[in-house]
């Protein structure tokens, strides 16, 4: 191979540059050592096994759990250039013995193949008779029985990798980052000392919102009304939700389809096509949709209900703004999802024949991730700040591009009101609690603050500019900072914390995230517009026009942040135009044409 992987990376994939991780995790693979890679999505874990596929001899097998992920996957490998496959269920035994024919006689460098494929004698046959150089494990998660989505096929992929006559390299990739996951995967398919690399969860291009409408239908409509032409999903928890809510958008005018596992095979397809290829605007889904669709011009993703999970949740509202445009991500929630996840929750432990000890603990686990999520959903305080920290990040305390950043809450100067009322817990140590401390510091005259004196105090009434919402977020604010303490007796009562010293003399400054007090703003819609409006539409068109000819989505043939590129610097020959992202040889030789003529005439 004369090719480097820079030259690579530009040439067959079109990318300027590694994107973080990227490098890392594609070097531990070339040097045949194991890696796992956890990266949100979105974040471009595909390239970090499909480049070392090609710089390594061989084949390199990538297990995948579903098989609408392969067949996109392998698309837009063909129209890269690269020999690639897929061997599923999807294929008539005729198609697959000749794919494993093919494979045999090395046609191929990437194989995708579902786990359940690994023990059939064919592919046995396959393993044993061409060199298996690298095997990646993508969704990898579903290997473990902590992550969202277990599948038990995953834990036969050790033994066949055991079988093979010389080990590969192996590579796990997963979003879902909770420790415990991570461990599990590394464990389970026995990863040999891997490269492991977590990169940052945060995709800044995302906006979050949670919004508590009094009719979901309602906010919904005017949502997709601010944001005409843009393509998005609408997940909902139950089928029957998909149906109610399909049929109303459309009999409302707008452009949508429905995809649910209640759906005859030949619709589901069909449906998912008509979104893919853009005839569709809106898709209207349950969580069934959408594993491993990579449709990059997803500009927006809303929850009509609350899903059961962060994982689950952080993993579907990815699915918008993968080319890196601004997209926007809003949970319409209602304390009534809450119960329905519940109930869902009770229906699984039904079905599954696990013995009992196990069954209670994957319950419990279940329920603490909905607990978590229903305080995503109800928190005042930064969105992402909330969710990065699930994940095991460190983020910043605000964003300012979620809905609490922007129009719930805001960051209030209160260092003269924490000092009063860390004062107050000083000469009152252990003897009230948070609420009649909030109570005592804004002056209240019930029973208990005058059964105790409080009255006296210097600092009573000290905080009575602040709404008791306002004085008891500052509270807890204090504890968590330790400048306060709970002190558990037989009544949880307040005691001075660690910090609380530098607080009083004057060192801290203390900024605390508050609830708004005036009416929230509308949120407004997050816009792209392309940086030539005019030529960006024409390209567009011509993207169309070819996806149908080549009969792919028109995402495979250029992305919409390459047309907008292409719209904004206007390349004049093929070198230019080779440098806009996502523009490989391959695409550059089979569009470039069409493309540069119609920037030209546009010019
Ligand atoms: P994931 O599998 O992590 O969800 P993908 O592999 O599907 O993500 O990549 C997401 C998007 O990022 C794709 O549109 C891909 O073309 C783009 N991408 C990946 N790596 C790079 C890179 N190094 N430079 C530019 N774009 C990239």
């Amino acid at each position: 191979m004369t090719q480097d992987k820079y030259e690579l990376l530009r040439d067959v994939f079109g990318y300027p540059g590694f994107r973080p991780g990227q490098e890392a995790l594609t070097d531990a693979l070339l040097s045949g050592r194991d890696a796992l890679g956890v990266m949100p999505t979105g974040a471009g874990k595909s390239v970090c096994y499909q480049l070392p596929a090609l710089l390594l001899p061989g084949v390199t097998l990538v297990i995948s759990p579903l098989i609408s992920l392969m067949r996109d996957q392998v698309n837009a490998l063909i129209q890269m250039g690269v020999r690639g496959a897929y061997i599923n269920s999807a294929l008539s035994e005729r198609q697959c013995r000749k794919a494993l024919d093919n494979a045999c006689q090395g046609m191929y460098k990437i194989i995708y193949v579902a786990p359940e494929r690994l023990p059939t004698p064919g592919f046995q046959r396959l393993a044993q008779e061409v060199e298996i150089s690298m095997v990646c494990v993508d969704e990898a998660h579903c290997v473990s029985q902590w992550g969202q989505d277990f599948r038990p096929s995953y834990l036969k992929i050790p033994e066949f990798i055991a079988g093979l006559p010389r080990r590969p390299a192996v590579g796990a990739f997963t979003a879902t980052a909770t420790r415990q996951v991570r461990e599990d995967i590394a464990a389970l398919l026995e990863l040999e000392d891997p490269e492991v690399v977590v990169t940052g969860f945060d995709r800044p291009n995302l906006y979050f919102g949670v919004e508590r409408p009094k009719d979901k239908y309602q906010a919904l409509r005017e949502f997709l009304l601010n944001r005409p032409d843009r393509p998005g999903i609408v997940y909902c928890l139950a089928r029957k939700t998909v149906e109610e809510i399909c049929g109303r958008l459309c009999s409302d005018g707008f452009s949508a389809t429905r995809y649910h596992a209640g759906l005859e095979a030949e619709e589901r397809q069909r449906n998912q096509d008509d979104f893919l290829y853009d005839r569709r605007r809106i898709m209207v889904a349950t969580n069934a949709f959408g594993m491993g669709i990579d449709k990059s011009n997803v500009s927006f993703v809303v929850h009509y209900n609350m899903p059961k999970d962060l994982e689950s949740y952080y993993q579907e509202a990815g699915r918008a703004g993968r080319d890196g445009s601004p997209a926007d991500c809003v949970l319409l929630y209602n304390g009534r999802d809450v119960r329905v996840n519940q109930y869902l929750i009770n229906q699984e432990e039904d079905k599954q024949e696990l013995d009992p000890e196990t069954k209670a603990s994957l319950r419990q686990r279940q329920e603490e991730r909905l607990h978590r999520m229903t305080i995503y959903a109800t928190t005042l305080e930064c969105l992402r700040s909330n969710f990065l920290r699930y994940f095991g990040e460190t983020p910043p305390r605000s964003c300012n591009h979620c809905s609490n950043c922007l129009y719930r809450s805001e960051m209030v100067d209160l260092t003269q009101e924490a000092r009063s009322a860390c004062a107050f817990v000083g000469r009152n140590r252990s003897r009230v609690g948070l609420h009649l401390a909030a109570a005592a510091l804004r002056g209240s005259k019930e029973n208990r603050v005058v059964r105790l004196r409080l009255t006296a105090d210097s600092d009573y009434g000290s905080l009575g500019h602040l709404s008791l919402e306002r004085t008891e977020a500052l509270l807890r604010e204090l504890i968590e900072r330790n400048y306060l303490a709970r002190d558990d007796g037989e009544y949880p009562t307040l005691t001075l914390g660690s910090e609380a010293r530098e607080l009083l003399s004057g060192g801290d400054r203390v900024q605390v995230n508050l609830p708004k007090e005036m009416k929230p703003d509308k949120p407004v819609p997050t816009e792209a517009l392309p940086a030539d409006p005019e030529l960006f539409r024409a390209l567009k068109e011509l993207r169309m026009t070819l996806a149908r000819k080549y009969g792919v989505p028109p995402f495979v043939v250029f992305t919409d942040t390459a047309l907008r590129e292409m719209s904004a610097q206007k390349p004049r020959d093929m070198q230019g135009f080779g440098r806009i992202t996502g523009v490989g040889e391959v695409k550059s030789q089979r569009y470039g044409k069409a493309f540069l003529e119609v920037i030209a005439e546009y010019l």
